[in-house]
């Protein structure tokens, strides 16, 4: 298979069971994205939208997402960047860097979803207090 040069974006409900390549489907609903990489090695690659993820930039025309994508669980270990619907190739990581990336990108996820919980916790908790008189 080629490699894709650009995807078109397709905004839908729910993901499809069958994805065609060179498309990017984008359910909003589930806050998430799915294409086939782009070096045409036929895989699919789930992009979800969260905070400590992937986000998603519509211009109007094209569709950016950031940050990389970097398929390292898969045979091709490709890695690019969606950019205005292009497809921008960067370098192949290496074992070390990939790990290295994980462990932040824990971190990152840790302390994000940490802080998170606390803020509502925190506030059910004052809630209740504040019920409790
Ligand atoms: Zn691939």
């Amino acid at each position: 298979m080629p490699k894709i040069l650009r995807f078109h974006h397709n905004f839908v409900e729910s993901i499809p069971h069958a994805i065609d390549d060179g498309i990017l489907y984008v359910s909003v609903r589930f806050a998430t994205a799915i294409h086939k990489c782009a070096c045409g090695c036929g895989e699919e690659v789930v992009t979800p939208f969260t905070p400590t993820d992937w986000k998603l930039i519509f211009d109007g025309e094209n569709i950016t997402l950031n940050p990389s994508i970097g398929n390292w669980s898969f045979k091709c270990r490709s890695h690019y960047w969606i950019k205005n619907g292009k497809v921008i190739w960067a370098e192949s990581w290496s074992d070390n860097m990939i790990n290295s990336n994980r462990a932040y990108d824990h971190k990152v996820k840790n302390s994000h979803y940490k802080n998170d919980d606390k803020g509502i916790w925190g506030k059910v908790q004052e809630f209740i207090r504040s019920k409790l008189g």
